[in-house]
């Protein structure tokens, strides 16, 4: 036995990880249930460090240093759980399995507890930056035990991004918390992207701009508060120009968006928390409604179709670019917002100690939404342990006080032009729900108690109520 840490799953995310673990002095001990993967590995990049592959799961056990470390990066589900059930069974007691897929984080935790019992470490761990970052240093969210972590922590932190000479890679939390923790991550960056795509589309249909001109606006908004990976990205992606064609790449791919469900998982979880992430939500629709060819086809033919471009284009071009832009980071400041309390929720239905700051502090390197933008996320937490809602830190109060017009200006210029931005109007809704000193809940509230004798509470005395409806409406004591 020489390896001290073995990497079971060898597609792209496990074979780039163990390359990593590798080219940082790890002896990495590989499996993949098809061979060809574990050859092909070795055969093309197995002068990158040390690698001791096999080809049956008992002699891969075999090739591990005790207590023994294996990270599992094969498909969520049910290949999750054949892989790890295989390998317990093969482990010892003190043995264990980390998970780097990703998982769900209450499968996580039925899996922690299926190894617990058996004496063996199990830890969830949500690796993001995709197969460049599994690579090159992604970005890990840790869950599990502390003891556990004291074993994994230096193999994490050696091959994770780094960012000001620290890793991107915590412990956050026991059991599902590093699942969860990614789940919101990959919740995020669904509305961040949602965002972004508006922004395009106001600035291509409702000012008028060239794909290549927008990526000029975008490379532009990427020196400042809105620096991060995907403005960086967009910038390229709407630069690019189809080899085929000669056209815009933008134009040339179709416009229905995939997706593999994690935005789904956030939203279905954020619902059973009842936590609001609407920018989240709006985000996984809107893929959804891109998606629905037939309906869009039926809409179309029923009312015609519309581009936006019709509208006019606004006197002052560079002000309204400005607008959009001030608009797009207060939305974004939102959708994090609530991706944060959504985190908040999930640790007191879980009990996990979640620290935001370094949650936002992993979040700076390796995945996809690495912003600077999050360096103020992490001073805001610093600043203000106790803070109740990102909204109100300081350095975010200023951008959405100081957005407010331009963001109103831009949601109006947009559904005036029938450019949808469910994102920018999900998020300003969320805003002024949250700031408006009366709002209609106070109907709601009343319509249940008619209706199913809900009860309802007043402004001005203790207790719940209910009005005696079907009677002579006198009021009750519930
Ligand atoms: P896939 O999700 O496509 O999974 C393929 C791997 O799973 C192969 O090694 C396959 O083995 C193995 N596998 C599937 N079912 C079984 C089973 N029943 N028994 C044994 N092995 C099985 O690979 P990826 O590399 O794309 O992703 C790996 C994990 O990382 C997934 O959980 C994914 O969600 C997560 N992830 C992926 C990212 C990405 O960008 N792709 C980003 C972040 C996380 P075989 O070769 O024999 O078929």
């Amino acid at each position: 036995a020489r390896a001290d840490v073995g990497v079971v799953g060898l597609a792209v995310m496990g074979s780039n990880l163990a390359r990593n673990l590798a080219r940082h002095g790890h002896t990495v001990a590989l499996y993949n249930r098809s061979p060809e993967k574990t050859r092909a590995l070795v055969a093309e990049h197995g002068d990158e460090g040390e690698f001791v592959p096999s080809e049956s799961l008992e002699d891969f056990v075999a090739s591990l240093t005790t207590p023994r470390v294996v990270i599992s990066m094969v498909q969520a589900g049910a290949g999750t759980d054949a892989v790890v059930d295989a390998v317990a069974d093969l482990l010892e007691p003190g043995d264990m399995v980390v998970d780097g897929g990703n998982a769900l984080f209450g499968d996580t935790i039925r899996r922690t507890q299926a190894l617990a019992a058996r004496k063996l470490h199990f830890v969830g761990a949500g690796v993001s930056g995709g197969e460049e970052g599994a690579l090159n240093g992604p970005s890990i969210m840790v869950g599990g035990s502390e003891a556990a972590y004291e074993t994994l922590g230096p193999i994490v932190e050696s091959i994770a991004a780094q960012v000001d000479g620290t890793p991107c890679a915590a412990h956050l939390g026991t059991d599902g918390a590093g699942h969860f923790v990614k789940m919101v991550h990959n919740g995020i960056e669904y509305a961040d992207m949602q965002l972004i795509g508006e922004a395009y589309d106001l600035l291509r249909h409702v000012v008028g701009l060239s794909p290549a001109e927008i990526a000029d606006v975008f490379r532009e908004w990427n020196t400042g508060e809105l620096d991060s990976f995907l403005i960086e990205i967009t910038a390229e992606v709407l630069a690019h120009v189809d080899g085929a064609t000669g056209q815009p790449f933008a134009d040339v791919v179709l416009d229905e968006a995939g997706m593999k469900g994690t935005g789904t998982w956030t939203v279905q979880t954020a619902l059973s928390l009842g936590t609001p992430v609407s920018g989240i939500a709006e985000a996984v629709f809107a893929r959804a409604l891109s998606s629905h060819r037939e309906t869009r086809d039926a809409v179309q033919a029923a009312f015609g179709v519309s581009s936006g471009s019709a509208t006019p284009v606004p006197d002052d071009v560079p002000g309204f670019v400005e607008a959009v832009r001030r608009a797009l980071y207060a939305s974004k400041i939102v959708s994090y917002a609530q991706g944060f309390d959504m985190l908040s929720a999930g640790a007191a239905e879980h009990g996990w100690d979640l620290d935001m700051g370094t949650i936002a502090r992993i979040w700076r390197g390796g995945c996809i939404i690495r912003a600077r933008f999050l360096d103020r996320i992490t001073d805001a937490y610093r600043e203000h342990p106790g803070l109740v809602s990102l909204l109100t830190a300081p350095v975010f109060h200023e951008a959405l006080d100081g957005a407010g017009d331009a963001w109103r200006d831009v949601v109006a210029a947009a559904v005036r032009a029938g450019v949808p931005v469910p994102g920018f109007s999900a998020a300003l809704a969320a805003f002024d729900g949250a700031r408006r000193d009366r709002l209609p809940a106070a109907l709601v509230q009343g319509q249940r108690d008619l209706f199913g004798a809900h009860t309802y509470r007043r402004v001005d005395r203790e207790g719940s109520f209910h009005v005696l409806w079907g009677e002579d409406r006198r009021e009750v004591r519930a």
